[in-house]
């Protein structure tokens, strides 16, 4: 790889991530692949050049992706595809998330270890792709949620604690739970219980002694606050909570990551006919409690961290945008909280130091037409996305489409 040059980015507004007013008329410098100085557009700099736009925001984190499904209508046709495709349409879904300004993703459960290899392919600067930080295998009861899509099947506080060890050995670095049935595996029920606390408890410990964090998949009132009391990091989904789990999140410092367009994106095409009926089925009743939980949880100061589930139904990729869109009209967050949920409070549940603009921070950042506070869609089409200092995708004058480097 080339050394990163020294340039600097004028910014008509600059979101730094924080949820604070933008900065108006202020430049970014960037050297060594961090973010330097920013100061005023009226002083001079020695950059060997000058990028411009009308908004400039911290690169987008994706708090929770599965990278070996693209939104296929029905998953179960990815059951079909052999290990190698799986990685190969990972790779590309990797590509995709960074050409639509995602820079950073957390893949909570792929098959073996593929989005653990694609990880160091990507940081090796062999493939395209966001930062990832990657849980490995997800850690199932047997038979439960996710188990036929490349699930640990485990039972019991041991086995769990191996289950830990196996991901921890093939490099993952964090660990991801079913405390909760799920919409996309037949016969699982969304409310009730999986993994239980006291097996959570120990996969917790194991994994918090060797320092990765842990997710819990829950929906159920129940299995949150069994994934709570078991001392989770974070609960993904969370759609059946009650004011008793908003008390625990807040309590326990816990963050929340909604992955609204998951149920959404089925929701919207319930009636496309392409989905299995129980997906729908399961999807169509979550839908109301999940905004209206979600909701709550956010007003009453629950830490709420970008993710998005990209990958399951219609829920591509290169649409995370479209989570923080729904944060602001489904959830009532104001577009900078929104932002704010997808860049700093996502970046320090993942423990990354990006996800905002400020000195010394890496210099992961894009670079759009609009203003994000009049127009959330503005982050839809970043024209240029940089990533650790160099330009990783940008967009042609009039082009709907991005290319790399
Ligand atoms: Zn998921």
């Amino acid at each position: 790889m080339q050394p990163a040059p020294r340039f600097a980015v004028r910014c008509g507004r600059l979101y730094d991530g924080t949820g604070d007013p933008p900065q108006t008329n202020v430049t970014v410098i960037i050297e060594a692949g961090r973010i330097g100085q920013i100061v005023a557009n009226d002083e001079p700099t020695d950059a060997e050049y000058t990028l411009e736009a009308a908004s400039v925001t911290p690169g987008l984190i994706n708090a929770h992706v599965h990278l070996e499904f693209s939104g296929e209508p029905d998953i179960g046709v990815v059951l079909l595809t052999t290990p190698i495709s799986k990685t190969l349409v990972a790779a590309a879904n990797a590509r995709r998330s960074l050409e639509a300004g995602v820079t950073t993703v957390r893949d909570l459960g792929s098959s073996g270890s593929n989005a653990i290899e694609l990880r160091d392919a990507i940081a090796k600067g062999d493939h395209p792709g966001p930062t990832i930080v990657a849980a490995g295998r997800a850690l199932c009861m047997t038979g439960g949620h996710g188990h036929f899509v490349g699930g640990r099947e485990v039972d019991g506080p041991w086995d769990i604690r191996k289950a830990v060890r196996e991901q921890l050995k093939a490099g993952a670095e964090c660990i991801k739970l079913i405390a909760t049935g799920g919409v996309l595996t037949k016969g699982a029920i969304p409310g009730q219980d999986q993994l239980t606390e006291k097996e959570m408890r120990a996969a917790i410990v194991e994994a918090h002694t060797h320092g990765l964090r842990v997710a819990a998949h829950a929906i159920g009132a129940s299995g949150i606050k069994n994934a709570l009391r078991a001392g989770i990091d974070s609960i993904e989904h969370g759609t059946l909570l009650d004011d008793e789990a908003i008390e625990m999140l807040l309590h326990h410092n816990a963050y929340l990551v909604p992955t609204i367009a998951a149920v959404s994106c089925i929701f919207e095409h319930a009636s496309d006919g392409k989905q299995p009926d129980f997906v729908v089925r399961k999807a169509s009743a979550l839908y109301e409690a999940m905004r209206a939980n979600i909701s709550r949880a956010y007003r009453a100061g629950v830490a709420i961290a970008g993710g998005s589930d990209a990958g399951t139904p219609y829920n591509y990729h290169e649409k995370y945008a479209y989570e923080v869109e729904l944060m602001n009209t489904l959830i009532g967050m104001p577009p900078r909280e929104a932002l704010r949920a997808a860049t700093q409070t996502a970046g320090a549940l993942l423990g990354t130091e990006a996800g905002v603009i400020a000195a010394g921070r890496p210099a992961d950042l894009l670079l759009l037409d609009g203003d994000l506070e009049t127009d959330t869609s503005a982050l839809r089409t970043p024209r240029r996305v940089i990533k650790g200092g160099a330009t990783a995708a940008r967009r042609e004058n009039g082009s709907s489409s991005m290319v790399c480097g």
